[in-house]
């Protein structure tokens, strides 16, 4: 019999985590493991508003797969995944097909904009390195040109930002450390620029408890965030957004909807049953009734048997989602059982900027302030040394030794 072919889909915090821990654990000679991903480098999600705030390099956010998988052991095809043939077991992409006998769904998110009118073709949303670094650009467009424009708008230095979940707010915050410094780069008036977050539910962050959210918040708002909470976005035009049952315009020179995401709209394409965007796995993160797949990451529901609601989708979840799934596919190869996924809580840190954030920790401690901001480094250097390894850590990590 010809070894199995082992097809992981997406380099992200899943499919990555999964390729080099089915690398470590099948010979050559047990099994062909191929990785198929839009792009040839795999980027950190989680450092997206980074990026489309402009406060880091995107290329801080990225590296190169052929830096943490061997092209010798698996084979690395770059392209873009459209469709899987579940009946007979093959992959449809762009320029090629690749068949498999298990497989690895780990495409991500895309985002969502709940139809909201105007909103897919008015606003940025940040969703990859591209779409963030054109945020970033588009920001400081505006600031040149306003700064060289004989009529000024000051609208057009407004940064109107859709939803106050984790995204969102960890956006502002990012904003509120850039605004001020294209302000002094273009000879501008801080007081001119205003970044607006704007929040249909009663709260921001839901996640966090109040005392947390309320420390975030007014720590926001003494950088210049304002906050519209509470007032749900009617419409999205190219002026800005449409809120409220008065339909009170925003004015924005840039728009960006963070308030909502989904799983990737190829799992929808290949005919899986869909729960709200994604699809439900037992916890052993096979869809029911699927032998060889696994759908991971954000493009899954997992329930936890504890509160019997899904597992919050993260790239915490998504890295050990991974794992779990390469243990089992290795498990499935030697006909050995497959085991159910645990999983293990690391908490949670939302950065406010460079050097403020709020944060639960292991031991349901709270952190606020600069010691909260330090822990989100350790989290995002954790999260790349679970993707990419200590070298990766040394070249983009966020501690830097030197
Ligand atoms: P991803 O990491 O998104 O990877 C998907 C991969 O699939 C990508 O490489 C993509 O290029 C590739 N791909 C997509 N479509 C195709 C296609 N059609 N063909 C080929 N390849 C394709 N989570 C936390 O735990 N903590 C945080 O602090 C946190 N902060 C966040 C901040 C931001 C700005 C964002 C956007 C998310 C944040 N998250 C955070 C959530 C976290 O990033 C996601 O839950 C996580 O990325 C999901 O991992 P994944 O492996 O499912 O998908």
């Amino acid at each position: 019999m010809s070894k199995p072919k082992v097809v992981v889909l997406g380099a992200g915090y899943a499919g990555l985590v999964a390729t080099r821990r089915l690398t470590q654990q099948l010979s050559a000679e047990e099994a062909e493991i191929v990785l198929i991903n839009k792009h040839n480098y795999h980027y950190e999600s989680t450092w997206l508003h980074e990026v489309a705030a402009g406060t880091i390099n995107p290329n801080q956010a990225r590296f190169m797969l052929t830096d943490v998988v061997n092209p010798k052991r698996v084979r690395l095809i770059y392209d873009n995944v459209t469709e899987v043939k579940r009946e007979d077991k093959r992959v449809v992409l762009e320029n090629s097909e690749v068949s498999y006998d298990y497989l690895v769904f780990a495409l991500g998110f895309v985002s969502n904009s709940f139809g909201i009118p105007g909103m897919e073709e008015n606003a940025y949303a940040i969703t990859d390195i591209d779409s963030s670094r054109l945020i970033a650009e588009h920001i400081e467009y505006q600031f040149a040109q306003y700064s060289s424009s004989e009529e000024k708008h000051d609208e057009q230095l407004t940064i109107v930002v859709g939803g106050g979940g984790f995204t969102g707010i960890e956006f502002v915050g990012e904003l509120a450390d850039k605004v001020p410094e294209l302000c002094k780069k273009y000879d501008i008036d801080r007081s001119k620029a205003k970044i607006i977050n704007v929040e249909a539910m009663p709260s921001i962050l839901p996640m966090f408890d109040d005392d947390l959210v309320a420390y975030g918040k007014q720590s926001l708002e003494n950088r210049g965030v304002e906050f519209r909470i509470g007032t749900a976005i009617k419409e999205c035009t190219e002026e800005g957004f449409v809120v409220g049952d008065d339909h009170e315009l925003i004015k924005a020179g840039t728009i960006v909807w963070t308030g909502g995401v989904m799983g990737n709209p190829v799992l929808s394409e290949s005919g899986f049953d869909m729960f709200k965007g994604k699809v439900n796995v037992g916890l052993d993160l096979r869809p029911e009734g699927e032998e060889s797949i696994f759908v991971l990451g954000d493009c899954s529901w997992t329930m936890d048997p504890e509160s019997g609601k899904p597992f919050p989708p993260t790239g915490q979840l998504a890295v050990q989602e991974g794992a779990k799934a390469a243990d089992n596919i290795v498990a499935l190869i030697r006909d050995e059982v497959v085991t159910d996924f645990v999983y293990s809580d690391k908490g949670t840190v939302a950065s406010l900027g460079l050097s403020d954030g709020i944060g639960n920790v292991l031991d349901g401690k709270k952190l606020s302030g600069k010691a909260a901001a330090a822990m989100k480094k350790v989290v995002d250097d954790r999260s790349l040394f679970l993707v990419g390894g200590a070298k990766t850590v040394l070249k983009k990590g966020k501690f830097r030794p030197f």
